[in-house]
């Protein structure tokens, strides 16, 4: 399989470029050049299959630089840190299932392809004699995930900025505990879009990228969207409606566009959905996106869900190309209106298309904490937040629909406590690794918000 660029200008590169590549170098996304298909009878020849067997299946048709016995270690090393052999358990409430994403090391769904990110770039790089260095900003959940993905691996060196004092306690926690030497964590002294901007202003400089191969680590990567597909397969063979290749639906709690991307590239390649359906929190752009072709930017607003609250969806232009049918003019098109206007107009057909595939919801605050309570009181089983916002969109479409839904749960209660304790009246249990946490030595390196001390620090860290 090779890969290119949504906008045109890149062609025909490999998946292990595409890896390293990360954004396209003519600004657009990386997308394999087909999609390839699975027939039922192969579907079906994978329902006993353990996560890893599935993921090696997946994932083996979009990786032909990779040699099966190769990929097939670099999957199970990725998996192993996970607290469950299903890796992705189905649990079945009756109404609709969960797939709980969150049993990586970081408790949220970016572990499932942030674990095998990294040690993906770990053996390219050792390929190739390469070194990497990671830059990132976080407002908490990425960059503790990233830091797990790259912990003690070869050849890579990671600096996550995070606003000191700004991210929650067990956020704070993650990161800072982890005292492997290629890991470095930067308190800075301000706001998110603070760490944003410097990470940017550093970027920006060129010859300070090539000269240290600077990488990013967010969800742009093609190999996150790949690893995440894998889950809609296995999710999907643990359902009783797979015994007939019966339809189901799946509800993603969505911010960048990520995770759900990842359901339609799996639909596309012949699963079983009927409607991918996007759910949203108050920042709903892609909401209304989906029910009126309104996809204009709006203020951020803080929700209960933070890792939602985001309003240019940086994976959205991967969906935009299929919707064009692959006209890349009109990606670059779409995408300059964008940054421009900050808005893109859709038209009635484009609409259609749209509702082909797709469904959404928005749920407030509020409904936020009551759905919450409502499962916790129905079923004994507490939601996180993001979470929440799926089931509360379930629940909203459920008439509509008939097929059975699959809830994605991206998130451990446990790592958004004060929600939950608003919601139910009681703090969830709180699992063993993250108590560890709080006896654990932590390094932190505290700085100013100032671009120029922040990169001379990364400079002394620095491989070249
Ligand atoms: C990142 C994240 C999301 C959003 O996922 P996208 O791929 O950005 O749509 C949802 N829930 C949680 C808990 C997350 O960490």
């Amino acid at each position: 399989m090779k890969y290119k660029s949504t906008r045109g200008d890149v062609n025909s590169i490999t998946f292990k470029d595409a890896v390293l590549m990360g954004l396209a170098d003519d600004g657009g996304l990386l997308i394999p050049e087909e999609l390839p298909q699975i027939s039922n009878e192969e579907l079906m020849s994978l329902k006993d299959k353990s996560y890893q067997d599935v993921a090696f299946y997946i994932m083996n048709k979009y990786i032909d630089d990779i040699k099966e016995d190769v990929l097939k270690k670099l999957i199970d090393k990725s998996y192993k840190n996970f607290d469950t052999d299903k890796v992705v358990p189905l649990i079945d409430l009756d109404d609709f299932y969960l797939l709980e994403l969150f049993h990586g090391p970081t408790l949220a769904f970016k572990d499932v392809a942030l674990q095998f990110l990294g040690n993906l770039f770990e053996y390219i790089l050792s390929e190739r004699k390469q070194n990497l260095n990671i830059i990132g900003a976080t407002s908490g959940d990425t960059g503790s995930a990233a830091i797990y993905g790259v912990r003690g691996k070869k050849g890579v060196k990671i600096f996550i900025l995070h606003p000191k004092g700004r991210v929650s306690k067990i956020q704070e926690l993650q990161m800072t505990t982890v005292l492997d030497k290629n890991v470095f964590n930067i308190a800075v002294e301000g706001t998110f879009d603070d760490c944003q901007f410097i990470v940017k202003e550093i970027f920006s400089d060129v010859d300070f990228k090539k000269k240290y191969n600077l990488g990013s680590i967010n969800s742009i990567n093609w190999a996150r969207v790949l690893s995440q597909i894998v889950y809609y397969f296995y999710a999907y063979l643990q359902t009783k409606e797979s015994d007939n290749l019966d339809k189901i639906n799946f509800i993603v709690p969505t911010g960048n566009f990520g995770n759900v991307l990842a359901g339609f590239y799996a639909k596309k390649m012949g699963l079983p959905v009927n409607k991918l359906v996007i759910a949203t929190n108050e920042n709903n752009i892609l909401h209304r996106f989906v029910q009126k072709g309104d996809y204009s930017i709006k203020g951020v607003v803080k929700t209960y869900s933070p890792s939602m609250d985001i309003q240019i969806a940086s994976n959205f232009e991967r969906y935009l190309y299929y919707l064009y049918d692959g006209d890349h003019q009109k990606v670059k098109g779409s995408m300059a209106a964008l940054k421009n206007d900050k808005f893109i107009k859709f038209n009635d057909l484009e609409i259609e298309k749209v509702h082909q595939d797709f469904d959404s919801t928005t749920t407030t605050n509020e409904e936020t904490l009551n759905i919450i309570k409502t499962v916790y009181e129905r079923n004994n089983y507490i939601v996180d937040p993001h979470t929440a916002c799926g089931v509360d969109g379930a629940l909203k479409l459920k008439d509509k629909l008939d097929e059975k839904f699959i809830c994605l749960a991206t998130a451990h209660p446990a790592k958004f406590l004060d929600a939950v304790k608003v919601a139910i009246g009681k703090e969830p249990e709180i699992p063993e690794r993250i108590k560890e946490l709080f006896n654990k030595d932590k390094r932190v390196y505290e700085m100013p918000n100032d671009v120029n001390a922040i990169k001379s620090f990364i400079e002394q860290n620095i491989d070249e």
